[in-house]
Formats: C-alpha cells, sequence, structure tokens
C-alpha cells in the first residue's frame, strides 16, 4: 500500500515539475512514507526524523512531510517532537503536500519528465481494517474499512494501462471486504468482473484476503476470468485454535483447511501464500508445532513469517503478557523459514521441464526477469528489451526462490 501511495504521489510530484532528486541532501522536498506495523520499523523512522534535523536547519525552505500510519489523529506529540516537519499527512493523504509543493516550484525550474511506467502497478482499492485482530495496530492507525468506488479505480487503471501498465495489484488490508461500504455493495468479484474487460490490461491479482471473507463467488471469478491470476494470498498467522483465538482471527485451523480444499478444488494450479506469528503470548512449543505441522500439510507457495513484536495500544500489547525470550522466538522464526524453504524447493522443482507465461519486468544485472501468473519469480536471457510483453520461457533450473529458463522463440 505505501509502494502504491508513493508510486502516486511521485507521479503527482512529476506533473507538477519535480524530479527524483540525486541525493538526499540536494531535494527540495523530502516525503518519509512510513509502515509501522512492526516497533523495529517505527524506530526506523525516527531515527530518520532526527538525522534531518541538520539537513532541514541549513536549508529551511525544503519542505520535510511525514505521511503514512506513523501519523494518527492526534499529531500533538509528534508536532512536539519533530518541530522540523512542515506537514503531517494522514495514510493516503496528500492534498496539502502537492498544494504547498506546487507553490513553491519556480516556473524557470519546471521540465517536464518523461516517465517509463513499470508494466506492473499496485492500486489501493480498500483502507483500513474493521477486524481488530488482537495483535494488530491497522485499524488504529489506518481506520475503519473505506472502499474507493468502482468508476473511480476504473479510471485509474485506464489512465495506468494507457501509460504502459500491463498488471495491476488491488490493494487492501482486508481485500475481500470490499465494495460493503459503497451504495449497492459491490464485491470483490464484481470488481474483478469489471475490470477484466479494460483494454490492454493482461493480468490482476489481489491481496491481501481473509480466511472468514472469502466468498465461492470470488474463487469462481478468479478461475473464470481470464486476466485473474491464480493467486491468493491468505494469512493463517498460527496453526493452533486457541491462539487464533487469543489472536481474534475469527477462525478455526479446521475451518482453514477445509477453504484451502475449496480454493485448491476451484482454481486449478493456484498458488497460495501465508503470513505467519511465532511467538504470540502464550504460544507454548506444542501449539507452535502445530503450526509448523500446518505448513507441512498444506504446503504454502511462499510464506511470510514474522516474530510477535507487542504494539503499543493493541489489545494483544495491553492484555498479554510476551514473555517468550527474543532468542527463542528467533529459534521458531528460522524453524518456519527452513521448513518452507524445502517446500518451495520441492514445488519449483516441479516445474523444471515445462513452459511457464511471464510478464517482462525489467532487467536485474545481465538477465531478464519477470513473474508468471502465480506469482514466481523468472529470470532468462535475451538480447532484446522484452519488458511489458509476455513471453514463454522453458524452466531449465529452480531454487526455492526463483526459477530460470530459455525463452521460447514464439511469444504468446
Ligand atoms: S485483518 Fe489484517 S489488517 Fe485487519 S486487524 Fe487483522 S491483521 Fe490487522
Amino acid at each position: 500500500m505505501n509502494k502504491a501511495y508513493a508510486e502516486q504521489l511521485s507521479i503527482d510530484l512529476e506533473q507538477q515539475g519535480y524530479s527524483t532528486a540525486g541525493a538526499i541532501e540536494e531535494a527540495d522536498l523530502i516525503v518519509i512514507n512510513t509502515c509501522v506495523v512492526r516497533q523495529s520499523a517505527e524506530n526506523r523512522v525516527l531515527h530518520k526524523l532526527e538525522s534531518l534535523v541538520s539537513l532541514k536547519r541549513s536549508r529551511p525552505d525544503m519542505i520535510l512531510a511525514l505521511s503514512g500510519c506513523i501519523v494518527d489523529t492526534d499529531v500533538t506529540d509528534l508536532k512536539r517532537r519533530f518541530p522540523h516537519v512542515d506537514l503531517f499527512l494522514k495514510p493516503g493523504e496528500s492534498a496539502e503536500l502537492l498544494k504547498l509543493a506546487g507553490s513553491r516550484i519556480s516556473v524557470e525550474g519546471y521540465r517536464v519528465v518523461c516517465r517509463r511506467y513499470s508494466p506492473t502497478a499496485f492500486i489501493t482499492i480498500i483502507e483500513g481494517c474493521d477486524n481488530f485482530c488482537s495483535y494488530c495496530i491497522v485499524p488504529y492507525r489506518r481506520g475503519r474499512e473505506k472502499s474507493r468506488s468502482l468508476q473511480e479505480i476504473e479510471a485509474q487503471i485506464e489512465t495506468l494501462t494507457e501509460k504502459g501498465v500491463k498488471e495491476i495489484t488491488l490493494l487492501g488490508q482486508n481485500v475481500d471486504s470490499y465494495g460493503h461500504d459503497l451504495p449497492g455493495s459491490p464485491d470483490l468479484a464484481d470488481l474483478l468482473q469489471e475490470l477484466n474487460t479494460v483494454e490492454g490490461l493482461m493480468r490482476i491479482r489481489f491481496l491481501t484476503s481473509h480466511p472468514k471473507d472469502m466468498t465461492l463467488k470470488l474463487l469462481r471469478s478468479v478461475a473464470s476470468l481470464d486476466k485473474v491470476c491464480e493467486s491468493i494470498s491468505l494469512p493463517v498467522q498460527a496453526g493452533d485454535d486457541r491462539i487464533l483465538q487469543l489472536m481474534g482471527r475469527g477462525y478455526t485451523v479446521r475451518s482453514y483447511y477445509e477453504l484451502i480444499g475449496i480454493i485448491r478444488d476451484s482454481i486449478p494450479d493456484v498458488a497460495i501464500s501465508t503470513d505467519v506469528i511465532v511467538g504470540f503470548p502464550g504460544e507454548s512449543e506444542q501449539q507452535f508445532k502445530g503450526t509448523l505441522n500446518l505448513l507441512a500439510d498444506i504446503r504454502f507457495d511462499t510464506v511470510h513469517v514474522a516474530a510477535y513484536s507487542p504494539r503499543p495500544g493493541t489489545q494483544a500489547a495491553t492484555v498479554f503478557e510476551d514473555k517468550l525470550p527474543l532468542h527463542e522466538k528467533r529459534r521458531r522464526l528460522q524453524e518456519v523459514e527452513e521448513l518452507q524453504k524445502d517446500i518451495a524447493t520441492e514445488i519449483n522443482a516441479r516445474l523444471v521441464g515445462s513452459s511457464v507465461e511471464v510478464l517482462v519486468d525489467g532487467r536485474k544485472g545481465e538477465r531478464w526477469y519477470g513473474r508468471t501468473r502465480t506469482g514466481k519469480l523468472v529470470f532468462f536471457d535475451d538480447n532484446i528489451d522484452r519488458t511489458g510483453q509476455l513471453v514463454v520461457v522453458d524452466v531449465r533450473k529452480t531454487s526455492a526462490w526463483s526459477l530460470q529458463g530459455e525463452l521460447k522463440p514464439e511469444r504468446i
């Protein structure tokens, strides 16, 4: 979401005549766009702000703005601690910054920037979350769910496709509850149906889904709409019912398994990724083993794992005692990572000898890269820049993290 916001802000600022500075010391405008879902991220932001005091003192005309979820409804404390910051922007807000930035740019300094758009873009379709999982700061910082209208999203995507974007990822903390707050209550399946008709758009993804909100209607749409990719992001968080209950997730291990079965039956060759938190307050070794067993049984394509850290203001931080030592949390995290590395290695190895469709994203070092419909990263050699095109790659080698192959002569 932050990526989508930063991308849109860059586009808006470029339209005003700004371009990217070579170094932070040369910038006329600095935006620190924050994600503070973890305490360590918040600490880094605070440190960064402190490090900019002397720069702002030496260049008082420079605009310094702080955006994202560190900016709460009440900014009194932030203003007191960081008086050198000119603007505090709540998540997704940019109007005030664009107004101030527009008033500072000089006509002589204006130069048109020709932006080369990446073939892939992220678009926020619903902000905030109504779920209040006990460990999560998002509903407090980003507020309640607020969907953007179908027309607004479609118009934004049409503009992007005109500029060369071929794949969009629709974003929401809880993307499956899209539309319930809009007139007529359209849902995510309706939005996908609509976007599937956008000319020039080749692929559509969406994340993140909540296990308690996923519907059969949505799965049928993913299966039947040609542009919607066979890729589902479905955080499980833990493999133990008591821990899930303490987390306030609203489903059980059994119902999660059943949902995975339905997804796999509905969408052939679907790739499923998940998120896991280890070391939640009170998580015993046996409960942690429950998570390992679930991961070994379900065999996800990708697992994002985090060690629990209390976020002040959340229910878990207020009510539960975080007694598990850090080294134990790290051990559990590492066990998950090792297990998942083996699983991903095996899953990807099965693709050796097959042909995959890749949307070319760009170049890394000497090699071109892109992703399959299932989100797998693919590297290949080519002497032509085919960024933004669909190509077919014969898979020759794989690892847990990527595939490597040879470009097939005929393109799609
Ligand atoms: S659903 Fe996700 S964003 Fe919402 S409270 Fe739970 S963890 Fe946070």
